[in-house]
């Protein structure tokens, strides 16, 4: 569940990548209706061929789940083992039309599948049942006290200390919470949770029930009223585990009711917990077993209602999917337990700390252990498997999934109000249920926004906010990414440029068209897409704005997959700004090597390389709202990239470039804070002094170099009628921008970060088009 993420700096580019295990997601373009399983297989083998180009037959109906608007049906491959390796087809339909919506495939060749075994291990446990007579069982309410969520956040203050005795208000009561009650005895069970004590378990599955430890094994909590305990932490190693047991049960409860308020009836039968098993400081959900427990490592973990909604997310996954096994699965997992219980606490305690999971339990360990759902630095590069808990590229891989749905929810939230919690909420797991094992992040995104289209079938926000957010993260990217140059001239009622196109997917791509706007040229038309065109286009530029004002070119891309799915529309607003800005400063030339990072040893763990530069100015200037940073740098990887900038005083880092998935080896651009709010923080403050450049490189193995860098405040731009005039004072020290676009010399810039900012006032319709 919850590991310190430093620990773990797990092999990043060391380990193979991996495409053994494929997945794949289709949306099928032609309707069918399916109302049965067999419907649904013959679909399968009619279509599948059409999908994929491959044959597929001998499917064996596994189940059907059931989601809030879809039916999934079930299968697996009808090889030895088909179930056990996790072999998948899933065909999801739509409950109101029966159509479908997409299928997931997860197959498996016979040899993947030859030593697969079904999770068959055997728990012992001390439940209700074993000492009192379930027949004579009937419901009452009663009144619990626990922590809601954490002692931080009911006091919000982080110094308090796991060993300290805390004050009575840090508790929280609550009534009319369902218990059992037998002959007089009340017992922490009702029909979605019940509270047990594992006696023995089979962890290590040779058959053999290994006995728990002795002080994990407390019995059951009863009472003859309510179920009002303090937290002793003395007494848990005795056995006096009350108040552990109370907030595992109130919380999982409160969360499993809420779940059914949203619609989706998961738990049929109880969810078996042990709230104190092991002194390990780990907490694990067991799908086979229907069992969740929770450790007692420096804490008890149940002491954190963020744990324990984390392990219940875990749980909920489970139920929607029992083998959520390989591919992504693992991080997936983990980012959405951090994001349900990072959502109930935002939910009810929206002021304080809301990007911070495990607040209590993450203080109380050795090192700190909270982990973030606002980890914008996470970059998803694919071809690589995301198990639980790594860091691959210098990311933690849970943070990488939690954050994109948190950050989500709180736009939402922010746009809607409250009603955003349970409809974000709704589309995640709706958007979930429709995969199966080997799914990866880029498919579950899709779900996801697809699950956004099927719940608000006449409103484009959910779908297009979780679009925005997945691909901050590179989760998912556009199949065409295009460059060009940063600056247009305005010398003529057209200017003729390139726009470098690369396809960012593993395949070639078939029957692409692309058309530019405003443009005078014809649009482009490929049979096959492969790694990168040159496209001469020639801008119309009639409607042009001044000088240093933006101009935006739309260019609309078809991509014809297969005739069997839906054509994928792209739609990309470049920004370019009017005429090249002179600079009141030199840039300074630098030609610098880099500093790679290293891996330290075999496990993989990296010592990040970091290279600081520092540019003396002398200049009684004081930073206009029109100033720039020049920032030229080669490298084979940008995305290894952060580089940021430090004032003078030392009081402010703003990063430049955070690890971006960009396709050229050059990044060689103009920042201009007019177009660039996180440069907005340094307008007014003196040019004087000593300021720095930070370079960090998170991902061993490239090697670049700082070409020049500068930073001055915009003085004029080339105006296109003294061209001439200017060309001559274009020293190189003074331009910016010394590629010409005109000259053919190397590509310019499209600044990924003022298009997504662009993007962003599009999409949420904050701004207008400039
Ligand atoms: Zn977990």
């Amino acid at each position: 569940m919850k590991k310190n993420i430093f620990a773990m700096i797990i092999p990043s580019l060391l380990f193979t990548p991996s495409f053994v295990i494929a997945s794949e997601l289709y949306f099928p373009s032609q309707p069918a209706v399916i109302s049965s399983e067999d419907d649904a297989r013959l679909w399968v083998e009619s279509q599948y061929p059409l999908l994929s180009g491959e044959p597929l037959t001998g499917l064996v109906f596994d189940k059907e789940t059931e989601s809030l608007a879809a039916k999934q049906y079930r299968f697996y491959q009808d090889i030895v083992n088909g179930k056990a390796c996790h072999s998948t087809v899933v065909v999801d339909v739509d409950k109101k039309t029966h159509q479908v919506i997409q299928l997931f495939t997860h197959l498996k060749s016979v040899d993947q599948c030859t030593n697969a075994k079904l999770d068959q291990r055997q728990v012992q446990l001390d439940m209700m049942g074993d000492h009192a007579d379930v027949t004579a069982a009937r419901t009452v309410d009663a009144v619990v006290q626990v922590f809601d969520p954490d002692p931080v956040t009911q006091l919000k203050s982080s110094t308090l200390k796991y060993t300290q005795v805390l004050p009575q208000s840090v508790y929280q009561q609550h009534d009319n919470i369902e218990v059992t009650e037998i002959n007089g005895v009340r017992y922490l069970s009702n029909s979605r949770v019940q509270m047990v004590d594992v006696k023995a378990f089979d962890i290590d599955g040779d058959n053999i029930q290994e006995a728990d430890v002795i002080n994990s094994q407390q019995g059951l909590t009863t009472s003859v009223n309510d179920f009002i305990y303090r937290r002793d932490i003395a007494d848990y190693e005795a056995g006096d585990t009350a108040f552990l047991n109370t907030m595992a049960f109130y919380h999982i409860d409160q969360s499993i009711r809420y779940l059914n308020s949203l619609g989706f009836d998961l738990f049929s039968q109880p969810v078996r917990v042990d709230a104190f098993f092991g002194n390990k400081d780990n907490s694990t959900t067991y799908s086979a077993q229907n069992l969740i427990v929770f450790g007692n490592g420096m804490s008890a973990d149940a002491e954190d209602a963020g744990v324990i909604l984390h392990e219940l997310a875990h749980m909920i996954n489970y139920r929607l999917i029992s083998n959520w096994e390989e591919g992504d699965t693992g991080a997936i997992g983990e980012g959405l337990g951090d994001y349900w219980a990072a959502s109930y606490t935002y939910r009810n305690n929206p002021y304080y700390d809301i990007d911070t999971v495990f607040r209590w339990d993450g203080i109380n360990t050795s090192k700190i252990s909270t982990r973030t759902v606002n980890d914008s630095e996470a970059k998803y590069i694919s071809g690589l498997e995301y198990p639980a808990h790594v860091v691959r590229n210098g990311s933690n891989v849970d943070q990488l999934w939690s954050t994109p749905l948190f950050s989500t929810l709180k736009a939402a939230v922010a746009e809607k109000g409250d009603i955003a919690h349970a409809e974000v909420d709704k589309i995640i797991w709706e958007g979930i249920a429709a995969l199966g094992a080997g799914a990866t992040m880029p498919q579950a995104a899709q779900s996801i926004i697809q699950a956004a289209h099927l719940l608000h079938p006449h409103d484009a926000y959910y779908a297009k906010t979780f679009r925005f957010y997945f691909q901050q993260h590179n989760i998912l990217s556009n199949s065409i990414a295009y460059y060009a140059p940063q600056f247009l001239e305005k010398n003529d009622n057209h200017q003729s440029l390139t726009v470098d196109a690369y396809n960012m997917t593993h395949a070639p791509l078939g029957n692409v068209v692309i058309d530019i706007n405003p443009s005078i040229n014809e649009g482009y038309d490929f049979e096959k897409f492969n790694n990168h065109q040159a496209l001469k286009v020639n801008v119309n530029l009639s409607q042009a704005p001044r000088c240093g004002e933006r101009f935006w070119v739309d260019i609309n891309t078809s991509i014809n997959i297969g005739d069997s799915q839906k054509v994928q529309q792209q739609n990309t607003q470049l920004p370019f700004v009017m005429c090249k800005p002179i600079l009141s400063l030199p840039v300074k030339d630098v030609n610098s090597l880099l500093v790679d990072a290293k891996a330290i040893n075999d496990l993989g763990v990296v010592a990040v390389g970091e290279k600081n530069m520092s540019l003396a100015i002398n200049s009684e200037d004081l930073l206009s709202d029109n100033f720039a940073i020049s920032l030229d740098i080669e490298h084979p990887r940008i995305s290894d990239l952060k580089v940021s900038i430090i004032t003078p005083a030392g009081d402010q880092e703003i990063p430049l470039l955070v690890y971006e998935n960009i396709k050229p080896t050059q990044f060689k651009r103009l920042l201009m804070a007019k177009y660039n709010n996180k440069l907005k923080a340094l307008v007014g403050i003196p040019l004087k002094g000593l300021w720095q450049l930070k370079i960090i490189d998170r991902v061993p193995g490239e090697k670049g170099k700082l070409v020049s860098w500068g930073i001055a405040n915009i003085s004029s731009y080339q105006q296109p009628d003294s061209n001439k005039t200017d060309s001559k004072h274009e020293h190189k020290s003074q331009s910016l921008v010394t590629n010409n676009s005109k000259s053919g010399g190397s590509v310019g810039w499209i600044s990924w970060l003022l298009m997504v900012s662009a993007l962003f006032i599009r999409h949420f319709g904050h701004g207008k088009k400039d």
